[in-house]
C-alpha cells in the first residue's frame, strides 16, 4: 500500500468512527497507520515496538486497547493461528473474513467467497449450530513464494 493509500483509509476510518460516534484516539489511529504500511500481518509485539517509535509510553495495555477498538470496528482482522493483525482494506461493510496466509513470507491475503460462507453456515445449521461470525484462515505459499 503507498502512503497516499494509507492516508486515504485513514480518513474514511475516522470519518466512519464519527459517523458511530465512537473515538479514533492517538494511539488508535497510529496503529492502524502501522498495520496500513505493512502488507501482511503483524504480530502485537512488533506493534507494541513501532508504536513506541512515535508513542514512548506506550505498554501492552495500550496495544491490545487499540486492537480491541480496531477489531470491533472491523478494521483489522486478527489472524488467531499465529496471534497477529491485518488490516481490512473494505472495512466499511461486514463480511465473511477469508484469509490467504503465506508460511513463507508471511503475506495475507483476503478473500471474500460468499459461497464458502453459505455453505460453511448451512452445514452448521444443519448441527444446529447458529454462526455468528466466521473466519477462515488457509496457509501456504504465496504467487511470490512457490
Ligand atoms: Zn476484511
Ligand atoms: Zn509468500
Amino acid at each position: 500500500m503507498t502512503a497516499q493509500e494509507a492516508q486515504r483509509l485513514i480518513h474514511k476510518a475516522e470519518k466512519l468512527c464519527q459517523q458511530r460516534g465512537a473515538r479514533l484516539t492517538n494511539a488508535r489511529r497510529e496503529v492502524f497507520a502501522i498495520l496500513a504500511e505493512h502488507s501482511g500481518a503483524v504480530g502485537a509485539y512488533d506493534l507494541l515496538d513501532q508504536l513506541r517509535e512515535v508513542m514512548p509510553n506506550a505498554k501492552p495495555p495500550t496495544i491490545y486497547r487499540a486492537l480491541d477498538f480496531l477489531q470491533e470496528q472491523g478494521f483489522v482482522h486478527k489472524i488467531t493461528s499465529s496471534n497477529s493483525f491485518v488490516l481490512c482494506s473494505h472495512f466499511d461493510h461486514q463480511h465473511p473474513v477469508q484469509m490467504l496466509i503465506c508460511e513463507s513470507c508471511g503475506d495475507v491475503q483476503e478473500i471474500q467467497s460468499e459461497g464458502v460462507y453459505d455453505e460453511l453456515k448451512h452445514q452448521a445449521e444443519d448441527q444446529g449450530f447458529k454462526v455468528q461470525n466466521q473466519t477462515i484462515e488457509a496457509h501456504g505459499l504465496c504467487a511470490k513464494c512457490h
